[in-house]
């Protein structure tokens, strides 16, 4: 029997997660759910799944909750904040995390199963994008394991060779080849792009997920975000992954070899499939995903992604090739400039624009500890903040 924390439970990622343990009730326990600020869902999870201990980040949202379940379900302790994040993700009795919070806010949360020495099923790329090397480090020295959820990343983990973690040139590999269904907007002319509201924006064509992510999607910039996490999961250079459009979404990466060989996992695009690999790795088990039916998709069509219409895929590509903040910064404004479009805020094309003028108004660092990351992460929201507030206020006049 596992125990198992998932960071994020009330998100996309989090409820397939509790999907795919729910059909092996002998195998898999869930010892803690999380979640921000949803409480209704949070509390009817609980309901269902009666954990050990369940976290809010927010201490309103705590307080409600613990208010239903005190009666209900002594058994549940709440917690609250990044403490009582941290605190469930290092747990004597967990093996497995789930790191599926978005955005940076779940670094410290993963970076805490990482020193537990956790199975860790990362989600959560932006936490190892802001992280880097730090959170590669610490895996290690902690002998925790690191395994792939992005579906992509999972596909590519499923293709590469043992001990790819030497680095691809000593495993045989030549390069990884990472698929994009290329988004909503794949063929829209830029001049379009300023009319795209919040809710087109989040209508991905063959993904459901949370809106942050769907907007990447849009932009982009989760493909770049993904190169970034290619990099320090395969322990490679951005020049070796190269991102192939491939809008049918039923290959989900490739990796090849020295000998020319191109190994391609398929599959229906339902991120079960990586949760139900990760969750049993080595072993396989059913995910609840559908069959994937080669002759209803007929096609599998590829072409090369427009930087020019999608500028974040090279921002991230720049990053990536940066030993320094750079990925941090970015990440940052990304994070600012998407909450600002969804928001109302600012427009579609506004987006690359926010994270250009934050990564040009401040100077990268080289950083060795979480703390300066977290510094340099609070410096560029700060920085994205200002040119944000400007674009509004030339709208209003
Ligand atoms: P989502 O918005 O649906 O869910 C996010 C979860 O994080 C929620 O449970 C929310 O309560 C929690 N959360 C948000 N902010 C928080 C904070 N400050 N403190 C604590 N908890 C917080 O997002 P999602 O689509 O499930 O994506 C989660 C992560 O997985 C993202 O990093 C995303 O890039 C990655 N991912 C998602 C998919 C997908 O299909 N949805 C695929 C690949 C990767
Ligand atoms: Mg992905």
């Amino acid at each position: 029997m596992k125990g198992v924390t998932i960071l994020g439970a009330t998100g996309s990622i989090g409820i397939n997660t509790l999907d795919v343990m729910s059909r092996y009730p002998d195998r898999y326990r869930v010892v803690a759910l999380t979640a921000n600020s949803e409480v209704e869902r949070l509390y009817r999870q609980c309901q269902t799944f009666r954990p050990r201990y369940a976290v809010m980040g927010n201490e309103l949202a705590a307080e409600q909750l613990a208010a239903r379940l005190r009666k209900e379900l002594p058994g549940t302790e709440v917690l609250s904040g990044v403490s009582g994040l941290e605190r469930v993700a290092a747990l004597e009795e967990v093996d497995i995390v789930m790191a599926a919070i978005v955005g940076a806010a779940g670094l410290l949360p993963a970076l805490a199963a990482a020193r537990g020495g956790k199975r860790i099923l990362l989600a959560n790329k932006e936490a190892l994008v802001v992280a880097g090397a730090i959170f590669m480090d610490e895996v290690r020295r902690n002998g925790a394991q690191l395994l792939p959820i992005d579906s992509e990343h999972n596909a590519i983990f499923q293709c590469m060779p043992d001990g790819f973690e030497r680095g691809l040139a000593q495993s045989g590999v030549r390069r990884i080849m990472l698929t994009s269904s290329g988004g909503p907007f794949l063929h829209l002319p830029a001049a379009e792009f300023a009319s795209i509201t919040p809710d087109q924006a989040c209508a991905h064509p063959n993904w459901t997920m949370g809106r942050k992510i769907s907007v990447d999607s849009a932009t982009m910039m989760n493909k770049g975000l993904e190169v970034i996490e290619a990099c320090l999961l395969f322990n490679t250079t951005p020049g070796d992954v190269q991102v192939v459009i491939h809008p049918q979404s039923v290959i989900h990466s490739m990796v090849e070899y020295l000998d020319g060989s191109v190994l391609a996992q398929l599959g229906t695009p339902d991120m079960r499939i990586p949760i139900a690999h990760a969750l049993a790795w080595p072993e396989r088990i059913e995910s609840g995903a559908g069959r994937l039916d080669l002759f209803e998709v007929a096609r599998l069509d590829f072409e090369a992604p427009d930087l020019e219409r999608f500028p974040c895929l090279a921002y991230a590509y720049e990053a990536a090739s940066r030993n320094d903040t750079s990925a941090v910064i970015m990440n940052a404004a990304n994070e600012e400039a998407v909450a600002a479009f969804l928001d109302n805020g600012i427009l579609f094309p506004d987006i690359p624009r926010v994270i250009r003028g934050t990564l040009d108004e401040l100077s990268p660092r080289r950083v060795t500890t979480i703390e300066e990351v977290l510094v340099e992460d609070r410096r560029a929201r700060a920085a994205a903040n200002g040119i944000i507030k400007e674009m509004k206020s030339d709208y209003c006049q």
